[in-house]
């Protein structure tokens, strides 16, 4: 067993979310292990930038503006990947997070969050699976779920509701899929440094890196990095016997069976 495990040469992946966090390091280490990247993000902008590194760091990508709430978008995404080299990897790692309380949560804050964070996620999924499936190629596909999963957080109800479908949604495809070679697992990570904390920490420490950090073992929070070498395993085969799986990179803050 040699580090070639994790070389993904040849192979062709389709990151969502590129723009920003988690994604963008996720894309950037996929095309350092060798494989054509996709960066789709509604923000095509900063796709486009996130592409624009990769390639100059000599490696490959591609940038796709991509509402992942939108079925259709990423039909038609996926569809010109698969007309190209076809599509091995598909990360869903687009995601939003809103804070507010059960009592306050109203139903459009609970559509638009489980329009991104779960409908993307499935449109991913099926779209993706469907495309490997027809190519017969196997291939793997890496959801994005949360630390929120693993315990109650106060204003967190629309995130954690739609990640812990997120993990269903998961595991029920692994099952499903297995017999075709395509591999299903999430990453779910506990609190890392992106725009999306910095935006959303507040002064009542609600949500807020530093009790964060007092109760995480390790000592600090994340960083992009941290979660994106996750995603690398998952992708790659390394992880060729797990399917149904979630891997927390989250400093010990919880340690579920
Ligand atoms: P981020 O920096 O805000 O990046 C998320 C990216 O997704 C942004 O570029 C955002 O674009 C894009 N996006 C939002 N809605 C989209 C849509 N409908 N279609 C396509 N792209 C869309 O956040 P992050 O912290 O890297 O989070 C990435 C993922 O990790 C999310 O699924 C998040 O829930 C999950 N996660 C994050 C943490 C954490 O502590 N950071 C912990 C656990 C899980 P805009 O900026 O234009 O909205």
């Amino acid at each position: 067993m040699t580090l070639t495990a994790y070389d993904l040469t040849g192979r062709t992946a389709l990151v969502t979310g590129a723009a920003s966090g988690i994604g963008r390091a996720s894309a950037a280490l996929l095309a350092e292990a060798g494989a054509t990247v996709h960066c789709a993000d509604l923000d095509g902008k900063g796709a486009q930038r996130t592409a624009d590194d990769i390639t100059a760091s000599g490696d490959s990508a591609h940038a796709h503006t991509l509402d992942v709430a939108d079925r259709a978008q990423i039909a038609a995404t996926v569809a010109a990947i698969r007309t190209g080299a076809g599509l091995d990897i598909m990360a869903n790692i687009a995601g939003i997070m809103h804070s507010s309380t059960v009592l306050e949560t109203d139903d459009a804050d609970l559509d638009r969050v489980l329009a991104v964070n779960f409908k993307g996620v499935l449109y991913g999924c099926q779209e993706a699976a469907r495309a490997m499936i027809e190519q017969g190629t196997g291939g793997t596909i890496v959801t994005m779920a949360s630390g929120a999963i693993d315990t109650g957080a106060p204003g967190l109800l629309c995130y954690g509701v739609a990640k812990a479908a997120v993990v269903q949604l998961t595991k029920t495809l692994a099952t499903e899929v297995g017999r075709h070679g395509i591999r299903v697992n999430a990453v779910a990570p506990g609190w890392i440094r992106t725009p999306m904390t910095d935006r959303h920490s507040d002064e009542e420490q609600r949500l807020a890196e530093e009790p964060m950090v007092r109760r995480t073992p390790l000592g600090r929070v994340g960083e992009p990095t941290d979660v994106a070498h996750a995603v690398l395993h998952l992708a790659s085969d390394a992880s060729s016997f797990m399917t149904g799986q979630i891997l927390r990179p989250n400093g010990g803050v919880a340690m579920p069976w």
